[in-house]
């Protein structure tokens, strides 16, 4: 079997866990958005890919996190399979781990708590390997990969703790050093998008998380609960020196009345070069976009 044929299966199999665990949970899904007047400021991505149409300027979706927080004004639990362009800089080609469109899982749960997210992230991924495991497993063997096995709950580390021990690059040796998923929790405030939720028990600290594959293949998602009042949600936008005036849609709708929620976004590309042990994220997708490189098709 080729790499490629196999990589289409997986992908399939773990879209396939992904929904049929979701919706016994109670969750529906949602339609992608990939036009939208505002989208995620992600910092460290300073590139915007926009497309002008109707008079006006569209960003391309970076992440779906403001339409998940007004997604769960509608229903409690909602997930997508959103499509993201992020301009990544060409030299992060290397990293093995970034492309410049990719699909991330992106989910949303009302009234919900990091923990209770977290919870909800363990055992959506020991859903998905046991059923790559039981679907593709065989197949993985011929290539080289067995699909590992893993108990709950996964440690826990705390983003002090991390940078303590491993300094800069902590999240590399993290995952480095570590045999199962490890969670990386409580970022400092500056570290994180605005729309994180600080810790009101904890001034400077976010209730919010990472969670890192094992063997070195870094991070699997990022999600946390979310602030929800406009208030908070202004001193926290000009905390980062942004402009109110950008994010307009999303204070209109904390006006409005946004609900106190919690979520996460899961790389797929990231999850299946994970499970097939594949070295750069590319080789997941048939049509892959690698910062920096052309593309045929
Ligand atoms: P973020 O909210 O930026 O953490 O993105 C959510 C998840 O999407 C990450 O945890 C990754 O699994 C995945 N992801 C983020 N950026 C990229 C990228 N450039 N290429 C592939 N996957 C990505
Ligand atoms: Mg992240």
């Amino acid at each position: 079997m080729k790499r490629e044929f196999l990589a289409l299966e997986v992908t399939s199999v773990v879209l396939g866990a992904c929904r049929e665990f979701l919706a016994k949970e109670g969750f529906v899904e949602l339609l992608p958005v990939i036009l939208a007047p505002v989208t995620d400021p992600l910092r460290t991505t300073p590139e915007w890919a926009t497309i002008s149409a109707y008079g006006r300027s569209w960003y391309l979706t970076r992440s779906m996190i403001f339409h998940k927080q007004a997604a769960v004004r509608v229903h409690p639990k909602i997930f997508c399979f959103s499509p993201n362009v992020r301009l990544e800089p060409a030299e992060r080609a290397k990293t093995g781990r970034h492309l410049f469109e990719f699909v991330q899982l992106d989910l949303e749960v009302r009234g919900a708590s990091r923990e209770e997210v977290m919870d909800l992230g363990e055992r959506l991924l020991l859903h998905v390997l046991g059923e790559v495991r039981r679907e593709c497993g065989k197949d993985l063997r011929v290539w080289g990969r067995e699909v590992p096995e893993y108990s709950r709950p996964f440690p826990r580390v705390s983003w002090h703790e991390a940078r303590e021990e491993f300094g800069e690059d902590f999240e590399v040796e993290l995952s480095r050093k570590h045999k199962e998923p490890v969670w990386l929790v409580d970022f400092p405030i500056d570290q994180r998008e605005f729309y994180d939720r600080e810790d009101p028990e904890r001034p400077g600290i976010l209730r919010d998380m990472d969670l890192l594959y094992p063997e070195g293949y870094g991070e699997a998602l990022s999600g946390g609960e979310r602030e929800y009042q406009p208030e908070r949600i202004k001193a926290r936008i000009l905390r980062q020196g942004l402009s109110l005036d950008a994010f307009r849609p999303l204070l209109a709708l904390a006006e409005d009345g946004l609900h106190p929620s919690a979520g996460f976004g899961i790389g797929v590309e990231r999850l299946v070069r994970f499970l097939c042990g594949f070295s750069h994220v590319g080789e997941v997708r048939l049509f892959p976009r690698i910062p920096g490189e052309d593309a045929l098709l």
